[in-house]
């Protein structure tokens, strides 16, 4: 048996949904051993103490998501980045040319549909880093999956392998930059 965990951070969710486009392999993995730990998938939001494979989906763009990719580092034996935006920074690193004052300015004191222009505020709100990063400027990687999203065939790949304690290789049309 292998617990799986993963977390979803700056990110559209897409990568987790090219997960689900595995479809019936899912099944597959499941009877190779993989048992889903904390993830999107069961609802749970924090991960065993001792996880086998982490997949994090997302840069990290907030302290939380900073925290979080922290505990799964700490947490699981290997970690997986899942997608363009885990290996590279991805669509979210788009705002790292402005402070976060301007961020937040533009998305909230100046945005059009916001009609008291406050800017929220709370302890329970997180803060945003000054910039956003790939996973592995935060913690080490142990293997990327890139893509935007990754397809269902290069994740079956890379799960099934390290399942069976195999190296994973992605090459060929597994292989996508996008
Ligand atoms: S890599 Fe693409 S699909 Fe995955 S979270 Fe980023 S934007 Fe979404």
């Amino acid at each position: 048996m292998k617990r799986v965990a993963t977390i979803w951070c700056e990110g559209c969710s897409g990568c987790h949904m090219s997960m689900l486009d595995m479809d019936e392999r899912l099944v597959d993995l499941i009877q190779k051993g993989l048992v889903f730990d904390a993830s999107p998938f069961t609802d749970l939001k924090t991960p065993s103490e001792q996880v086998d494979i982490g997949i994090i989906e997302g840069s990290v763009a907030t302290d939380t998501q900073e925290k979080e990719v922290k505990m799964m580092r700490e947490r699981c034996k290997v970690i997986v980045a899942i997608g363009d935006c885990a290996v590279f920074g991805g669509v979210p690193t788009m705002r790292n040319k402005y402070s976060t004052e301007e961020v937040l300015k533009r998305a909230y004191s100046d945005a059009e549909t916001n009609y008291n222009k406050n800017i929220p505020s709370s302890e329970d709100i997180s803060k945003l880093l000054e910039k956003v990063k790939p996973v592995d400027e935060v913690v080490k990687v142990d293997y990327y999956i890139p893509g935007c999203p990754p397809s269902a065939d290069a994740i079956y790949e890379v799960l099934s392998k390290l399942l069976e304690d195999k190296q994973p290789e992605l090459k060929g049309k597994l292989l996508s930059y996008e």
